[in-house]
């Protein structure tokens, strides 16, 4: 039976809420009638919720008593390429389909009246008559400039009703428009010349456009070291989709979305596209959220929650930096990013592109057996060169146990800044100290909530928990033994690493760059701008300076830890690593100037700081998926992680192995639980997390499995269940 193409009124419609409660609900299609996938507001018990019409209604009740559908509203229907989406997304992650569906109406205001909103600013015209509710308004608008407001907004601020404001919009003292939600955006122009590009990039951004133009599935691994033009290529991938009047998806970790990148599409384009971030208005999402839906935006640049945004007519989607880890969602509802974007493009038949200078191994892996295209960009764009690299040995150097930079890094260092050149210290470590010890009785301060160690933030005065981030005043006395004054910072953060600096190079300009150090994303990206326009000659950071940033007169880059990463006991620990080096050792000398990267190091025998120094890719990777396939890991096995969590320690872990006994559903598709044990982050806010693992072969069918195993969990009281499919650390 196919799906009816509308609703008549008092037909039966099944409405899907976000509120948890299973599948659908029957209601009656509402005056007028609706379309499938028709935005509307329904009763639910005393409230009224915001649906959308799934389909055809169940008929399981008395028809006299189902309730009616309130309101269709004013935007357009999902579409159902939209709802297969994200019942594949449900299935695939184990997620309630109500909580998938809730990332596809996050958008605020869906729930609005449909009538479109006015707004108001300062006219041409001058009063007729100044009385003093008018000048009020007068002087409300010159106070604030440019802006716009809504009526009610005008009329609160400036404290008058709001029928003086209309008298004033009738002498065009005020200016009355649409509010500019809705206002559609700029046409980007995909035919404008772009840079001429070299001819390695010109013949994959030829294969790329090809693929766009088949309009078909499928998705390309475009590989490249940092500087070679990945960015250049794709971009003509966009330009192929624009053309064929399709929408383009370009996602980036949300650090990478800065002014810097905006302006390069903007000059491919001639327009700036949307842009999807957290930090958006309310307004400027809904107006995004509209104009996708209509067709209007051709292009969004965002973060991964853009992938659930209401394409019209999705023709590519470019994820980029696609090892990121910022891909998976910890929270809610825990999905990749980069695997939901790669089942999106299939059901749309759209592309899929997938850059990166260091993928992950799981793309590697696909694009060795020919699920993906693979596509190379083997040299840096012009006269750049990748950066030497080289070790440092640090047992060699004998530091004291206070201090980091090493004696031939600080010489290095040297050499950079009397040719006026920029260099760059790595920690990933944010903070001052990450333990504060007190010397007179050994106690190491903790979080109270949690069981990670508190870390001294000395710019924000504080001691702060990374895992669940609550924080405290530093303490003058130790919390345990009550001595005073004797509690000290063991161990290096950026911040301490940028005082060190300042006392090595008092004369430098010195950034210290954490994301804890700026009020908004938008001061630390301008904070970045200024950077790469040479104010500053030392630039210590954090990952985040890891993270796709040009710094055109940047020569050295130092790594002040290279063996932080490989400790721990991560089964990814190794790929991370190599990675990060990777791509830090890469903001070196992207410009004309050639660079180095030093890596400082207790082991440097060890083999993946071995890989790393010989900027062996292939060799590491092929050792890297050896070592995976033996242990049965992915990407050559299948993971899934199930967390219960609770306030009550015993409880929880007597769920975890009661479920563990009960393990019949597994054996039979032959998977293997492990655990329970404490997961990787044990206590959040008071609740307890143990952690069970599976581990299947990767053909069997995981997810019906996993349903029904863990349907045997009864959650009583505040015992919660969370599935996580392909964990990101095992
Ligand atoms: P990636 O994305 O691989 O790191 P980008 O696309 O950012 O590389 O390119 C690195 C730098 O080189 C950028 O400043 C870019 O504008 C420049 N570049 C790359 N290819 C070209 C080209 N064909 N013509 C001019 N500039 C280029
Ligand atoms: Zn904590």
């Amino acid at each position: 039976m196919s799906a009816p193409e509308f609703f008549d009124e008092g037909d039966l419609v099944g409405v899907l809420t976000t509120q948890p409660l299973g599948r659908t609900l029957d209601y009656k299609a509402p005056e007028g009638g609706c379309h499938p996938g028709a935005f509307v507001e329904v009763p639910l018990g005393p409230r009224k919720v915001l649906g959308v019409v799934w389909g055809p209604g169940q008929g399981d009740f008395d028809y006299a008593r189902v309730r009616s559908v309130i309101r269709v509203l004013d935007v357009a229907p999902m579409r159902a390429e939209m709802q297969t989406f994200l019942t594949r997304a449900a299935d695939y992650t184990l997620t309630p389909l109500p909580a998938m569906l809730r990332l596809a109406t996050r958008a605020p205001g869906l729930g609005d009246p449909p009538s479109m909103r006015k707004i108001y600013r300062r006219g041409m015209g001058t009063p007729d008559r100044a009385t003093k509710a008018r000048t009020q308004v007068l002087e409300t608008l010159r106070e604030y400039g440019d802006l716009s407001f809504t009526l009610k907004e005008l009329a609160e601020m400036a404290g008058v009703t709001s029928s003086v404001i209309k008298g004033l919009v009738k002498q065009g003292v005020v200016h009355e428009e649409d509010s500019p939600r809705d206002l559609p955006f700029p046409r980007l122009d995909p035919d404008l010349p772009g840079k001429v590009l070299t001819e390695d990039q010109a013949r994959g951004a030829a294969q790329l456009a090809d693929a766009v133009r088949s309009g078909q599935y499928g998705t390309t691994l475009l590989r490249g070291v940092t500087g070679s033009g990945k960015t250049e290529v794709y971009l003509e991938a966009v330009a192929a989709a624009l053309r064929a009047g399709r929408q383009a998806l370009v996602l980036l970790p949300e650090i990478a979305l800065t002014e810097q990148f905006l302006s390069r599409v903007q000059e491919r384009f001639g327009t700036k596209p949307a842009e999807w971030h957290s930090g958006a208005t309310m307004t400027e999402r809904r107006r995004i959220w509209r104009m996708v839906g209509q067709g209007q935006a051709q292009l969004v640049i965002g973060a991964r929650s853009a992938l659930f945004l209401p394409y019209q007519n999705l023709g590519l989607i470019v994820v980029d930096e696609e090892h990121d880890t910022s891909y998976k969602q910890e929270d809610g509802v825990l999905y990749n990013a980069r695997d939901m974007a790669v089942l999106r493009a299939a059901i749309c038949d759209a592309q899929v592109v997938l850059a990166s200078a260091t993928p992950s191994l799981e793309s590697w892996a696909n694009a060795e057996a020919g699920k993906y295209r693979k596509l190379e960009l083997t040299s840096r764009y012009g006269a750049a060169v990748m950066p030497k690299m080289g070790a440092i040995d640090m047992r060699a150097e004998g530091l004291p146990s206070d201090r980091w930079v090493s004696a031939t890094l600080k010489k290095e260092v040297d050499q950079r800044l009397a040719k006026g050149e920029q260099a760059m210290l790595f920690i990933n470590r944010r903070g001052y100290a990450p333990i504060t010890l007190c010397r007179a009785c050994g106690h190491q301060i903790g979080c109270d909530d949690c069981d990670a160690r508190m870390v001294e933030h000395r710019f924000l005065k504080r001691l702060v928990c990374h895992q669940c981030g609550e924080t405290k005043p530093m303490p003058t006395a130790c919390p345990a033994c009550d001595a005073e004054d004797r509690l000290a910072p063991v161990g290096p953060g950026v911040e301490r690493l940028g005082e060190e600096a300042r006392a090595l190079w008092p004369d430098a300009r010195i950034a210290v760059l954490s994301s804890d150090m700026y009020g908004s994303a938008r001061a630390l990206k301008a904070e970045i701008a200024g950077i790469a326009d040479g104010s500053a000659d030392i630039i210590i950071g954090t990952q985040l300076v890891a993270k796709g940033h040009n710094f055109p007169n940047l020569t050295l880059v130092g790594v002040i830890d290279a063996d932080l990463g490989l400790m721990g006991s991560d089964l990814r620990a190794a790929e991370r690593t190599f990675q990060l080096m990777r791509q830090v050792a890469g903001r070196a000398g992207r410009a004309e100037a050639p660079g180095a990267a030093l890596l400082q190091t207790y082991q440097p025998e060890h083999a993946v700081i071995r890989a790393i120094l010989a900027g062996d890719e292939e060799a590491f990777w092929a050792a890297e998926a050896r070592e995976r396939k033996q242990a049965g890991v992915p990407p050559y096995g299948r993971m899934a992680g199930i967390i219960l969590s609770g306030p009550d320690v015993a409880q929880v872990f007597d769920a975890g192995n009661l479920l563990a006994r009960q393990d019949a559903p597994l054996r039979q598709i032959g998977a293997q639980v492990f655990g329970p044990a404490p997961a990787p982050i044990a206590r959040v806010r008071g609740r307890h997390r143990v952690r069970l693992l599976v581990k299947a072969d990767k053909l069997v069918p995981l997810q019906d499995a996993l349903a029904r195993w863990v349907a045997q969990v009864k959650l009583k009281g505040e015992l919660r269940l969370a599935v996580d499919i392909d964990p990101q650390s095992f």
